[in-house]
């Protein structure tokens, strides 16, 4: 490729708006350009990634007998119907009407088109394990679409769907992938971690999900360096300390406490308490019902965790009219003692506690005393809070850590929740019909390239693992107008694409200094230089991107010291 012919609009500087590392140098480097808010534009070079991408998990998915598809993007709103998740999924589905009025839908992923075409084609568990794929555009109207290509509305997914006879088979199903899954990551350059995570609306029995540690990444997972337990912080358990019994006794007894209005008002009020000895009164609304939710005052609440412990699948906070109608005062003076007309989810820590101060329902008002048992009624314990840094792991004790990342994939064992919806069903060996035992795996394969690049950068620009590189070798001369120099850098193009290398030849004639400066930028894994200088001696200089080494070679040796360093 000749870059004097080609297109690669790089740009000097940093585009405003852009914060993720991998956002503006894929903006920089000419990778990409947006189209509209989550939708981004593939250019040239950023396509040529894409596809490399796409090569390595096409190869990793035939090798575990994977059998490529590729389904409409465009699907009926009656499918979605029979599944149930016309309904249970939000705003996040693009829907529209086609001219007949017939409702319909973008596809975000394709659980139901697979199970339908399952459900009409396979009849025997003789012609089973099945393990179906596609690398396929998916559509997500995102709530807010940022960091680029790492939260976009349209994508490019590769999903697959394993569907077997019995959990047995599942399981198999489900480890070829999780091992297919490592391999790919580790092909594109980046570390993955598989942790525990919330199988959220996918359902079915267990997910595990495969993050890229990032401070690009908007999820955090939390691991143990002694034992290796990993987890999404939706789904993350820890041994936190518990507060002691206090052994109050002491009848429960109301307290003015004006102005105070957050659990650091009330641990600096004279005659308040720490943190861990309030009890923080969350109202949220499920399926238009409002509830309590309860924690102990130094504890978040984690929203999945939440929306797992009651099988739903959205909660909203209550606004502060509909917590004034429910409990007679506003955020700040809240609790949940004599609650009768809501349902109360308490955190498991909150669990035989007393000596507590809650809201008292009544404006610069609180309760002391409060035994959490004794003194709220019908509490239903679940597990809402966010592990926090430094917790001891339940497993071996050790201090665990919370880091950012990015979720590079996620694969469910889905078990029976689409086969019995759908009625996918079929002769299992004694005779009798048995439903499909489903998985669903996926990869999305803009967030690899963007996982890469915030793993694999300097201040220069990208530095492109050798594997998905755009192009692997640039060759420039010094001075494009010196007639040897020109000569040699043509040779030295000749013969890389004489060995099958993908090699770009940066023939304008800018300074050499501009010509470097975009190599750096673009993250092209080698380099070579032609200058006066060198040439004279029958030399050129070799620079690896990724170890800034430089080093001058013979010229007729250059191929074979790159045949010597790919991979
Ligand atoms: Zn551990």
């Amino acid at each position: 490729m000749r870059v004097s012919k080609s297109f690669i609009p790089t740009l000097r500087d940093d585009p405003a708006g852009a914060e993720a590392v991998s956002h503006r140098l894929m903006l920089r480097a000419g990778l990409i350009r947006q189209l509209a808010a989550g939708i981004y534009s593939m250019l040239p070079l950023g396509y040529r990634v894409l596809r490399k991408v796409e090569a390595i998990v096409r190869e990793e998915m035939e090798a575990i007998g994977a059998q490529e598809f590729l389904l409409p993007a465009l699907h009926p709103a009656e499918l979605w119907k029979e599944s149930g998740r016309w309904d249970s999924i939000g705003g996040e589905m693009f829907r529209l009407r086609d001219r007949k009025d017939t409702e319909m839908c973008l596809g975000m992923t394709h659980e139901e088109v697979f199970t339908a075409i399952a459900r009409d084609e396979i009849r025997s568990y003789k012609q089973l394990p099945q393990t179906w794929y596609q690398i396929q555009t998916k559509f997500r109207d995102e709530a807010r679409p940022k960091s680029g290509v790492l939260r976009s509305r349209q994508f490019t997914m590769k999903d697959s769907y394993s569907f077997d006879v019995d959990a047995a088979g599942l399981d198999k199903s489900f480890d070829a992938h999780a091992e297919a899954y490592k391999r790919i990551f580790s092909r594109c350059g980046i570390a993955s971690v598989p942790v525990e995570a919330s199988s959220g609306a996918m359902g079915g029995s267990e997910s595990v999900e495969f993050m890229a540690v990032s401070d690009a990444g908007e999820d955090w997972i939390v691991q143990c360096d002694g034992c290796g337990y990993a987890a999404n912080l939706e789904k993350a358990q820890s041994a936190a300390a518990v507060v002691e019994d206090q052994g109050d006794t002491a009848a429960l007894e109301k307290f003015p406490t004006p102005g105070v209005r957050t659990i650091e008002d009330l641990v600096s009020f004279d005659g308040g308490a720490t943190a861990e000895r309030q009890i923080k009164t969350l109202v949220y609304v499920v399926d238009d019902e409002p509830v309590l939710l309860l924690l102990r005052g130094d504890d978040e609440l984690n929203e999945v965790k939440a929306m797992d412990a009651l099988g739903m699948q959205a909660l909203r906070p209550a606004h502060p009219g509909e917590i004034r109608k429910l409990l007679g005062a506003d955020p700040g003076s809240l609790g949940a003692v004599g609650v009768t007309n809501a349902k109360i989810y308490a955190d498991a820590m909150l669990r035989g506690c007393n000596g507590m101060t809650t809201g008292a329902n009544e404006n610069d008002f609180h309760l002391r005393h409060v035994d959490v048992e004794r003194d709220i009624a019908k509490i239903q314990w679940v597990d809402l809070r966010s592990t926090r840094e430094g917790e001891a792991c339940v497993a071996c004790g050790k201090p665990l850590r919370v880091c950012k990342s990015i979720e590079v994939g996620h694969i469910f064992k889905l078990g029976l929740r689409y086969s019995e919806a759908l009625g996918a069903k079929i002769q299992g060996a004694d005779g009798k019909e048995v439903p499909l035992v489903m998985g669903s795996y996926g990869i999305g394969i803009e967030r690899i390239m963007a996982a890469a690049i915030e793993a694999h950068h300097d201040e220069n620009g990208i530095i492109w693992p050798q594997s998905i590189a755009p192009y692997k070798v640039v060759v420039a001369a010094v001075k494009m107008k010196d007639a040897k120099q020109a000569e040699a850098v043509e040779k030295i193009y000749q013969d890389c694409i004489d060995a099958g290398f993908d090699v770009m030849m940066d023939e304008r004639d800018e300074r050499p200094g501009v010509k470097f400066k975009d190599a750096d930028l673009i993250g092209i894994p080698f380099r070579i230089v032609v200058g006066a200088r060198a040439l004279e001696k029958g030399n050129v200089e070799f620079f690896v991107r990724a170890t800034g080494e430089a080093s001058e070679i013979p010229l007729d040796q250059v191929i074979s010291e790159l045949k010597k360093r790919m991979i």
